[in-house]
């Protein structure tokens, strides 16, 4: 009895699994004819200068308008294209579609363009030739464009990734740690990459306004991003008060709904 029990659980998780499996294997599929059929699209969010209030850079974000879940967020589909190859050929069409948008801009509004890395692109041997080209294709200055990487894509593997790194700023391209203080990065080693920015996770920014402890950790984040000469940017700010903590603290870019979430049409004009 108990061992017939035994196997019907075992059976409704095989159940519970095989369909798992299948709704990934169906929207894997469907993510492979995506980029053909123009699904994926990029919502592009203001990165406030803290001093002037403007805007001086937009964070491309790629969205993907699927025909029967409508809008899937990347949190869901990234992972989904580093598992089955496509995020090398997604990770190109976003870099293409996205310096295109930012170079038509740039005869009005002087913004720079932030664009992800996921850790397979930095395994791509391609990775900086695709870069490249798109930059040529655009007509958008290296200078303008800055690659975000995360700290735990950093972490992976921080010799290999010391290298990526190089060959990118060989373009003269800008270079961000995204997702700061998730992944365990010792000062030493951020030292030896040719980083420009440093980016504080989110969940640094959510109770900084009630807890001295909270900005006690930012504001030493921030004097020791200083000291490294980065500049310091703060996602996810979303009140004032939050804002006004991170002024405080002597954060020099913002980045949040408070100050603009991602949109898909129009760019910021400052406030
Ligand atoms: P991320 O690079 O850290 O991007 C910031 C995320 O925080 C975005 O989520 C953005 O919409 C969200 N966000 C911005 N302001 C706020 C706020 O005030 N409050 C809250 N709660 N959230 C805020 P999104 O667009 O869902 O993207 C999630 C992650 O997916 C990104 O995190 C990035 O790691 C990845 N991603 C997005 N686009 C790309 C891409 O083109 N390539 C790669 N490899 N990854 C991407
Ligand atoms: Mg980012
Ligand atoms: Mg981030
Ligand atoms: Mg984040």
């Amino acid at each position: 009895q108990a061992k017939a029990r035994g196997g019907g659980r075992y059976a409704f998780f095989d159940v519970e699994l095989r369909e798992r499996v299948q709704r990934h294997m169906v929207l894997e599929q469907d993510l492979r004819h995506a980029v053909r059929q123009d699904q994926l699209w990029v919502a592009y969010q203001p990165v406030v200068d803290l001093r002037t209030d403007r805007a001086v850079a937009v964070e491309g974000l790629l969205r993907w308008t699927h025909p029967l879940h409508g809008v899937v967020s990347p949190g869901e589909f990234i992972p989904l294209a580093e598992e089955s190859d496509l995020i090398n050929s997604i990770g190109a069409h976003m870099l293409h579609t996205a310096t295109r948008r930012i170079a038509a801009e740039r005869p009005w509004l002087d913004l720079k363009l932030n664009a992800n890395l996921s850790p397979r692109q930095l395994e791509d041997p391609d990775l900086q030739g695709i870069v490249q080209g798109a930059l040529a294709e655009s007509g958008l200055p290296a200078r303008a464009l800055c690659l975000e990487i995360t700290e735990s894509a950093i972490m992976q593997d921080p010799a290999a990734a010391a290298r990526v790194l190089h060959s990118l700023r060989e373009l003269g391209v800008c270079l961000a740690i995204d997702d700061f203080g998730t992944g365990h990065s010792s000062l030493a080693q951020l030292r030896r990459l040719p980083l420009d920015i440093l980016k504080i996770d989110r969940s640094f920014v959510t109770d900084l306004a009630d807890s001295d402890e909270l900005r006690i950790i930012v504001g030493s984040i921030i004097t020791m991003a200083h000291a490294l000469g980065l500049t310091v940017a703060a996602e996810g700010i979303e009140t004032e008060e939050q804002l006004a903590a991170l002024r405080d603290l002597g954060c020099d870019q913002g980045q949040g709904y408070h100050l603009g979430g991602p949109v898909a049409d129009g760019m910021p004009t400052g406030r």
